[in-house]
């Protein structure tokens, strides 16, 4: 546990710059224009009435609260989800550096969850996971394996290796079966990123918990009737959540399971 003040006051900080950062990324890779709008350029405007956005009004949290929600020149309201994703990443980096104190293993965990969370509201609004989170995702992955042990550097690349083709498998066991795309490539790249933060074992535990929540979510729906595109990203990256932060544990358990039994 750290208790430091400072590093909870920077980890909040950072985290709500790069909740500022996510919501970029959000808007603009999402979206079919992103060939002209870089994640840098050209700077933010105001949708309705295009002024641009000063960096005194683009101060995370603190800017939309003084606002109150509106652009300062022609008062169209600027959406809720800016400030909450500031706030969710801002609260994630928090947990990270309380969880695991100023380590290596907390950047991981910090950016490993942002990227997670950019996933997974890209793909509940647009079914779809752009490729930057994924190469970003993957390169911090076995960045930080080389650094910290966690997962170990072999374990990392076992783990995207089988990620890309446990989900690649599914995906044309998927289309034989059901005759229609079960998973996007989005997904198969997605999970090769993941096998990189959590190693092999946890790209299963990643997949299981993730067709738990699916589960529990869409066969209500489908039982009414009411079939449905599903966005399994979202599932995916709350599995992937799961497996980092409790796969240690739960193979732990699962080992002296097997060997009580
Ligand atoms: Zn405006």
């Amino acid at each position: 546990m750290v208790a430091d003040p400072l590093l909870l006051v920077g980890a909040a900080l950072l985290g709500l710059c790069f909740g500022s950062f996510l919501n970029v990324c959000i808007l603009r890779l999402a979206k079919e224009d992103k060939k002209q709008r870089s994640l840098f350029h050209p700077p933010s405007t105001c949708p309705s009435c295009g002024q641009r956005i000063e960096w005194r009004d683009n101060i995370p949290l603190v800017s939309w609260l003084l606002l109150r929600g509106r652009c300062r020149r022609c008062g169209h309201p600027i959406s809720l989800q800016y400030p909450v994703i500031e706030a969710v990443v801002g609260v994630l980096w928090i947990a990270a550096i309380v969880a695991y104190g100023p380590t290596v293993r907390f950047l991981a965990a910090a950016l490993f969850g942002t990227v997670l969370l950019g996933i997974a509201v890209t793909d509940a609004r647009h079914y779809l996971i752009p490729d930057e989170y994924n190469w970003a995702g993957l390169i911090i992955g076995l960045g930080a394996s080389l650094t910290s042990g966690v997962p170990g550097f072999t374990q990392a690349v076992l783990g995207a290796v089988v990620g890309f083709a446990l989900l690649y498998a599914v995906g044309l066991v998927g289309r034989w079966v059901f005759k229609e795309e079960a998973m996007g490539g989005g997904d198969i790249k997605m999970m090769a990123m993941v096998g990189a933060f959590v190693g092999w074992k946890g790209v299963l535990l990643t997949v299981f918990a993730a067709s738990v929540f699916g589960s529990l979510v869409y066969v209500p729906l489908l039982l009414r009737g009411r079939k449905r595109h599903v966005p399994f990203g979202v599932f995916l990256a709350m599995g992937a959540a799961v497996a980092f932060v409790f796969g240690p544990t739960i193979y732990d358990l699962y080992g002296r399971f097997l060997g009580a039994g």
